[in-house]
């Protein structure tokens, strides 16, 4: 037995035998042809372009129905590549002089692109995993090499890889794959987005459990914990049997309580919200029982494509998650791009620090013709619902000034064209990074609310990049100076009457849930599958018990003391979740 610790990115629990996806690329040697069948040879690289474009084509649509535009627009970038002349005739070049059979001249030509990726910043370098992707499907045209299939399974399996290419996500058969484990990646990579899309755990960034792991293992995956067990002896077998079996009475509970409200025990009312990606995922907020998104995260929009989203394509997809959540509030953030977010900056010199670069609210105001897009399609929608605007990662006053001036400027142009738009959308600001949280009391005058980002205020405070698997094990929620932190901005918030939501991975965990009312948090942000065990915890504790449990743990010194201690307080609340 050997037990593998990743970051947890979809929750849930499964045991299944592995299929193990290899990380080898496909080796081509330099073969060579006579001359006279050059001729043929361009029109095998011709068919195998063609035949690869329409099985794009298919799989984008099947994507765009099954999860919506957005995430289908990953292939856009595939489809594009293969429509580039520039990297055809180069292809075309090399079997007409150097008379190579054409798989030789796709692999040259697609890894000599895939290495310029490599050279440019770390959210571009993701780019190579999607241009083997491309080599991998068009080599599998020519020479036809089977790799182990996903789309025709016959039994349920867990997935093991390196790390998963955007098309075989979206080709996985959906009934036959419960599970999905790499050892790369991190919380906003392609595998968690769509394995939290799909709803089947998912634990990522595992160094080498891919490695350990041969095809038909027994594997559990618990994407709660984010643990992966390679050959379970029979008594952890047994316990994480004994587990699931709890969790489906749980969950047959939760079910029950879907359109409860989220109050506690002693009749304090929390607003429990959830955060979006995709604005499909606006119906599964209200399906899990959630009263509006608390987070939208509008950057998704550039998942995959190559082009600016336009105004209409912003104002669209915010309409989209407005008609779903009728008069219920719908937080929407402005983009957060760059650092481990996509974007589209090609910016000819990479940096070296992303997380402390030019990203979110600082690109946006460097950016401003993007930024006037993105508020010109939210104020036009406010008019169809209940909106609030939220900046991300604001530092300073300045910037949170500067934002605010931009959208009003943004308001009178839209009036002056003669559009209609609400003059009161509330403003608020993410809390997420230190400076932020440190100078709250400032900032509480100049917003209408707060929303604490505990996935960056935990990176920049505890110096560790969140996506980085090597030192996830310093990425505490429960470090005594990260509640500190959190402590000073709900009080902010209670002495200038600014509402406080938290919007972080942190409040879907049930000890923290009793831990942050305990410190007078009242509005909850989580993934939409998170929200039915989250309202049960609600339902489960009194606010007077949390206000002793933060008491309690505010004397403590370690992190590892505080989990230990809220662990012990939560399962006497809730023994079914251990
Ligand atoms: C956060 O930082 O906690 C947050 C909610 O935003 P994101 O994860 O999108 O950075
Ligand atoms: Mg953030």
């Amino acid at each position: 037995m050997e037990i593998k610790k990743g970051i947890a990115v979809s929750p849930g629990v499964v045991i299944r035998p592995a299929v193990v996806l290899d990380a080898e690329e496909y080796h081509i040697p330099e073969r060579h042809i006579s001359p006279d069948r050059v001729d043929d040879e361009l029109k095998r690289l011709e068919k195998a372009l063609s035949q690869s474009t329409q099985e794009l084509n298919e799989l984008r649509s099947t994507t765009a129905k099954q999860l919506g535009n957005e995430t289908a627009a990953i292939f856009d970038f595939h489809l594009a590549l293969l429509k580039d002349k520039n990297l055809i005739n180069k292809m075309r070049q090399l079997i007409e002089t150097k008379h190579v059979v054409a798989e030789f001249a796709v692999a040259s030509v697609l890894r000599e692109y895939a290495k310029q990726f490599l050279k440019m910043p770390e959210y571009l370098a993701g780019r190579v995993k999607d241009v083997y992707d491309i080599e991998r499907r068009i080599l599998h045209r020519l020479i036809g090499q089977t790799h182990q299939r996903l789309i025709d399974l016959d039994e349920e399996v867990v997935v093991l890889a390196h790390d998963l290419t955007p098309s075989q996500t979206a080709n996985f058969d959906r009934r036959h794959v419960l599970g999905l484990a790499t050892d790369a990646g991190g919380r906003t990579s392609h595998t968690a987005i769509i394995a939290r899309a799909l709803g089947i755990p998912a634990v990522v960034g595992l160094k080498d459990a891919s490695i350990s792991t041969n095809p038909g293992d027994t594997v559990i995956i618990d994407g709660n914990r984010g643990i992966v067990i390679i050959n379970p002896d029979e008594e952890t077998v047994e316990e994480y049997q004994h587990y699931l079996q709890k969790r489906v009475e749980f969950e047959h509970t939760l079910d029950q309580i879907r359109d409860l409200p989220a109050i506690t025990a002693d009749g304090h009312e929390i607003n429990l919200l959830g955060n979006i990606e995709f604005p499909e995922e606006a119906q599964t907020v209200l399906e899990k029982g959630g009263k509006g998104i608390g987070l939208y995260r509008t950057e998704f929009l550039y998942l995959g494509t190559e082009t600016e989203p336009t105004e209409e394509d912003h104002y669209r997809a915010y309409c989209k998650v407005l008609e779903i959540m009728g008069d219920l509030p719908v937080c929407i953030r402005t983009l957060d791009l760059g650092a481990d977010k996509y974007t589209q900056s090609r910016s000819p010199v990479p940096e070296r620090n992303p997380f402390l670069g030019l990203r979110s609210i600082r690109f946006c105001l460097q950016h401003l013709d993007l930024f006037r897009t993105q508020l010109r399609a939210i104020l036009r929608a406010s008019m169809k619902g209940n909106v609030s605007l939220l900046f991300p990662l604001i530092t300073n006053l300045t910037e949170l000034r500067q934002a605010k001036m931009i959208v009003r400027d943004t308001m009178e142009d839209l009036e002056e064209e003669g559009y209609e738009v609400r003059t009161d959308v509330p403003i608020g600001m993410m809390v997420e990074v230190p400076s932020a949280a440190l100078q709250c009391n400032q900032f509480a005058q100049e917003v209408d609310f707060f929303s604490i980002g505990t996935n960056d205020l935990i990176q920049y405070t505890m110096a560790v990049d969140r996506t980085n698997e090597r030192v996830s094990p310093l990425f505490s929620a429960a470090n005594p100076s990260v509640l500190r932190l959190i402590k000073e901005v709900i009080r902010a918030g209670q002495r200038y009457d600014v509402d406080v939501a938290l919007c972080g991975e942190m409040g879907s965990e049930p000890e923290y849930v009793l831990l942050l009312l305990g410190m007078g948090l009242r509005t909850l942000s989580v993934a939409p599958p998170a929200i039915p065990e989250v309202k049960k915890t609600i339902r489960s504790i009194t606010i007077e018990h949390a206000r002793k449990v933060a008491r309690q743990v505010a004397t403590f010194e370690s992190d590892k003391e505080i989990i230990r201690y809220l662990r012990d307080q939560i399962s006497q609340v809730l023994p079914e979740l251990y």
